[in-house]
């Protein structure tokens, strides 16, 4: 990482700094080509095909590679397609540990298609349970999410990153609910970083992709490899979307942020609501963790009400705020696990981590405050007068 603030760097690459190319225009073009010409016979551009390389895609590789501190990035067509394309760098017999408490379309991932590969799979509460017991001579990886999707758990990546040390393991972090904005788990001691694009890099709920970020080179090379070979390498023209969404990534995170502190506050005083599930909240149990190795809390709000009916008539009544699926937009978007991102979880293990009818899940968009506050308040008043 350069000396270069954050902000700075989600709109500047240095090694391009100086030149003028593109005749000087700011905003990066987007090289809408399928293939490209040579000079001759065993001569290159650098460029041969876009499913190998890509001006546009590779602008935004460096931008994210930056951001996390790592060698380098991969964009992909989404989240799941770069989850999907980090799962073949895994041989059959291999045993990975899991976070139980993962977005649904990862665990969905693992236990429907890699499972096919003869891929091991072990669950575990990453913030709370021993990882060290779980370890077989075949364990290749441990995979986290912190805080975790919706019940946001918050492992210390630092410690863990100890351990799959010392037994040789790939620690990977989906680090999509803090952006790397507040968090930066290469720094932390994990190879691999995967981030939902689509989210908060993106933050305009109108694009998909999909990112790895590694430090470690074996693994880039077979990645490389692996996206030439696969083809899901993010179209030019998101490419470019999520390069402008993501000049605006601080402040985005910033003020989303200060709402969602509020809000957390809010909902603590609600009579209806039993549980406020926020690691900005002092009395969090990872809030410790979170100010060690994050320099924010996010925008993502986890909370549960007294009955299922109430979580229903919540749903039915927002209006301004959207009843949707998805999360670190500028809209705020408010989510049912249990039957939209985590449908597929199994239900003992949806129970075990707390994911009930009466659990939902916010993500504060950016909003004035005030707005958010009146909408909440009248959708609360009414079911308050009702009982
Ligand atoms: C949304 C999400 C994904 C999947 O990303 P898509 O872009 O929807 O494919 C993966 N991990 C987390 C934490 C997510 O929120």
């Amino acid at each position: 990482m350069t000396d270069r603030g954050f902000n700075t760097r989600c709109l500047h690459l240095e090694e391009t700094e100086g030149k003028i190319e593109n005749y000087g225009a700011l905003s990066f073009p987007i090289y809408q080509t399928a293939t490209y010409a040579h000079p001759c016979v065993g001569e290159s551009t650098g460029y041969d095909y876009s499913r190998l390389q890509n001006p546009t895609r590779e602008q935004l590789e460096k931008m994210v590679a930056s951001l996390e501190g790592g060698n380098d990035a991969f964009a992909l067509s989404t989240g799941m397609a770069a989850i999907s394309l980090l799962m073949e760098i895994f041989k059959p017999g291999d045993h990975i540990i899991v976070e139980e408490d993962l977005y649904g379309g990862s665990i969905r991932l693992f236990e429907n298609v890699s499972k096919k590969n003869h891929y091991e799979f072990t669950y575990l509460n990453c913030a709370k349970d021993n990882i060290e017991d779980h370890i077989k001579s075949n364990t290749r990886a441990i995979y986290l999410e912190t805080p975790t999707n919706p019940m946001m758990n918050v492992s210390d990546i630092s410690k863990i990153s100890e351990i799959a040390k010392r037994h040789d393991l790939i620690l990977i972090v989906d680090n999509t609910f803090l952006s790397p904005y507040f968090q930066n788990p290469l720094t932390l001691g994990a190879d691999v970083v995967i981030h939902s694009g689509t989210k908060f890099l993106g933050g305009h709920n109108d694009t998909l992709a999909g990112f790895i970020v590694t430090g470690n080179e074996k693994i880039q090379e077979k990645l490389r490899f692996l996206i030439k070979t696969t083809g899901s390498g993010l179209a030019p023209f998101d490419s470019w979307l999520i390069l402008r969404g993501m000049k605006t990534l601080g402040i985005r995170m910033e003020k989303s942020q200060d709402n969602a502190i509020r809000l957390a506050n809010w909902l603590k005083e609600q009579r209806i609501v039993t549980k406020v599930i926020y690691p900005g909240l002092p009395e969090h149990p990872g809030y410790d963790i979170m100010k060690k190795q994050a320099r924010g809390f996010g925008s993502m709000i986890t909370f549960k009400v007294d009955t299922k009916e109430h979580a229903r008539k919540i749903l039915e009544c927002v209006n301004m705020i959207k009843f949707a699926e998805s999360l670190g937009g500028v809209e705020t978007l408010i989510t049912y696990p249990i039957t939209q991102t985590h449908a597929d979880v199994r239900e003992e293990v949806r129970m075990k981590n707390g994911i009930t009818p009466c659990t939902l899940r916010l993500s504060t968009g950016i909003e004035d405050i005030e707005d958010l506050l009146r909408e909440l308040s009248e959708v609360f008043d009414q079911l308050n007068d009702n009982g």
